[in-house]
């Protein structure tokens, strides 16, 4: 199957040329031709399927035809649930539509609104937005839906999950009914379905990964260790293995900033992004990270949720995630198109029913590591740890002496007495 056979023409199959793809992946020949036939879309499928391409190449070859548009008006929308996301497909817009005579723009919030007004004002073909961002410019009357063709909901159970819904719905109030709508999520939860319902008619359903397996290209492990003690293993295992890219999944900002000022303090270049962070700060570790110059990107899930870096050899699950599905789109960013990396979870104690849960939703045992000299001690099971001297095995208890109190290492706040329950693994 070539991009040809499906149906683009010559602009778009340069770009995709000059992209060197030469083979449609599972989602693009099955959406492409759908969308060019005006058909609605319901797609499952995650970052790295070449989801974006699938939606964009279809949607500017439909778009080519037509009238340009009129100043204030958008011809198709895109709604992403992050600033990094909405940017990413509008450089893939940007790309794919390079050899045609369409304009697009991307907004976002955490950034000038006035620059974005003035690009609006002009009219454009594509428009890029977070929902939040784009009620506002809404409300400012800098945009306006009447002549709306194409609706996309990109990683639209990702804007569940923050929260988006109400937005999205407000939104929906002022798109124009007639309109074509595609809706990518990476799975179909019922209350994706919920969402559909109202929104897309008589969509082709499209779905190309296995719902929540995990790449087979990923070796998957888990390092059992004591809490307090994960910071010191991760910078042992940065070292031992001189890994040189590594994306550190943390639950919370405030773990990510600590975790991240643990390990510059073990000469180690890390940099954290999360939702507090400017975009500025944002782009600017992404940049340092992506150039080699940041070996360590410390992220909250919301954050890492569409970065686009390919290849990326190394995940590291530094806590493990709420959600069991976070898991999976966590390692997603790893081994991608075939190349192998490997993601390694740190998990102690505290963490086994959440381990459990994975592992039932990816229905596989994941193989346990434990590293020398970090092997968990018997206190963290132990409701009453006895107090035992330091006989040799460099065994941990959360008695938070040691200099490693990175992102978790405290028992927060709780004072040393013996017995305690330890806190919540959940953070804050
Ligand atoms: P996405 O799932 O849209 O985030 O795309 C994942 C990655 O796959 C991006 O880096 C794309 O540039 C790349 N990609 C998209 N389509 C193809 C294709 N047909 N062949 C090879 N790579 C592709």
């Amino acid at each position: 199957m070539s991009f040809a056979s499906l149906g683009l023409s010559a602009p778009l199959l340069k770009a995709v040329a000059e992209q060197g793809y030469d083979t449609p992946s599972p989602i693009q020949s099955q959406a492409i031709p759908a969308v060019l036939e005006g058909r609605d879309v319901m797609a499952a499928a995650q970052t790295g399927t070449g989801k974006t391409a699938g939606f964009t190449l279809p949607l500017l070859e439909r778009l080519k035809e037509g009238p340009r548009p009129r100043p204030g008006q958008v011809r198709a929308l895109v709604l992403a649930p992050t600033r990094e996301l909405a940017a990413q497909v509008g450089e893939s817009v940007a790309t794919y539509g390079k050899h045609l005579p369409m304009t697009s723009t991307v907004v976002f919030g955490g950034v000038k609104i006035n620059p974005q007004i003035a690009a609006l004002k002009r009219g454009v073909d594509v428009l890029v937005a977070t929902p939040g961002r784009l009620l506002d410019l809404h409300g400012q009357k800098a945009v306006s839906f009447d002549s709306l063709e194409v609706l996309i909901l990109d990683e639209a159970d990702r804007m569940l999950d923050m929260g988006f819904i109400h937005d999205i719905r407000r939104i929906l109030k002022v798109l124009p009914a007639k309109r074509q709508t595609l809706m990518f999520s990476a799975t179909f939860s019922d209350e994706i379905r919920r969402l559909a319902k109202g929104l897309v008619e008589d969509p082709l359903e499209v779905s190309v990964t296995p719902r929540n397996t995990a790449a087979t290209t990923v070796a998957q492990w888990v390092c059992p260790v004591d809490k307090p003690r994960k910071p010191a293993l991760l910078s042992h295992l940065i070292h031992e293995h001189e890994w040189h890219q590594v994306l550190v999944f943390t639950r919370t900002k405030h773990g990510a900033n600590k975790l991240t000022r643990y390990l510059e303090g073990e000469g180690i270049e890390a940099a954290a992004i999360h939702g507090n962070k400017s975009q500025n700060a944002r782009t600017k570790a992404l940049g340092g990270f992506k150039s080699g110059e940041i070996r360590v990107l410390v992220a909250t899930d919301i954050a890492a949720r569409g970065l686009d870096i390919d290849q990326l050899p190394q995940v590291v699950n530094f806590e493990l995630p709420n959600v069991a599905e976070d898991y999976v789109h966590r390692i997603g960013r790893t081994g991608r198109a075939g190349a192998s990396g490997q993601a390694v979870s740190l998990v102690c104690h505290e963490e086994s029913k959440e381990l459990a849960g994975i592992e039932r939703l990816i229905k596989q045992t994941l193989k346990r590591t434990p590293i020398a000299g970090f092997e968990p001690g018997q206190a963290v099971s132990s409701p009453a740890p006895e107090r035992r001297g330091n006989g040799g095995e460099p065994r941990r208890r959360p008695t938070g002496e040691r200099k490693e109190d990175g992102a978790s290492a405290k028992p927060r706040r709780r004072r040393g007495g013996r017995g305690r329950r330890r806190s919540s693994p959940s953070g804050e």
